[in-house]
C-alpha cells in the first residue's frame, strides 16, 4: 500500500529499525549523513538504496526542512554509491518514489540507484 507523505515521520518505519540496527540489511556504505544497502527485492541487475540518516518521510519534507548539510551529505553520498559500483561509466537511474502516485511503499526518504543493464523506458505508460 502506497504510503501518505503528508503523515509525520513514523518511527517504527522499516528503514528507522535498520538505521537503528534492529533489523540487519545488506550494508553497502555508510557515513555521517546516509546509509546504504541492497534493496531486498531488486529490479535490476543492480538495485540499492541509500536513505538519510535524518527522519525525513520522502523527498517532499528532505527538501523542505533538511539542512544544506543534510542534503549535500546526502546527494554526494548517493553518487559516492554509484561511483562505487562502477555505474557512472556504463550509466544508472535514479529514483525517488513519493506518495501514491510515485508508488513509494516506505515512509522514510530513499533513493533507489538502478544499473547493470539497459534500464528501459523512463515510466510505465498507460495504454
Ligand atoms: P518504494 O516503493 O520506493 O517505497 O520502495 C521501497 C523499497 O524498499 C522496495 O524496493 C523494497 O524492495 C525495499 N525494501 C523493503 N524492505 C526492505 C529491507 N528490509 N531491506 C532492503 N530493502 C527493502
Amino acid at each position: 500500500m502506497p504510503i501518505d507523505p503528508t503523515l509525520p515521520y513514523d518511527d517504527n518505519n522499516i528503514f528507522a529499525k535498520i538505521l537503528s540496527g534492529e533489523i540487519p540489511s545488506a550494508k553497502v556504505y555508510e557515513d555521517d549523513w546516509a546509509y546504504a544497502l541492497e534493496d531486498i527485492n531488486p529490479q535490476a541487475e543492480i538495485h540499492t538504496l541509500v536513505i538519510p540518516k535524518g527522519r525525513y518521510v520522502s523527498w517532499d519534507d528532505f527538501s523542505a526542512k533538511a539542512s544544506a548539510e543534510e542534503i549535500t551529505g546526502f546527494v554526494r553520498a548517493v553518487g559516492e554509491v554509484a561511483r562505487a559500483k562502477g555505474l557512472v561509466e556504463p550509466g544508472y537511474r535514479l529514483m525517488a518514489n513519493i506518495g501514491h502516485h510515485g508508488g513509494q511503499e516506505v515512509p522514510h526518504l530513499h533513493v533507489h540507484i538502478f544499473g547493470g543493464q539497459p534500464l528501459g523506458p523512463m515510466i510505465w505508460r498507460q495504454k
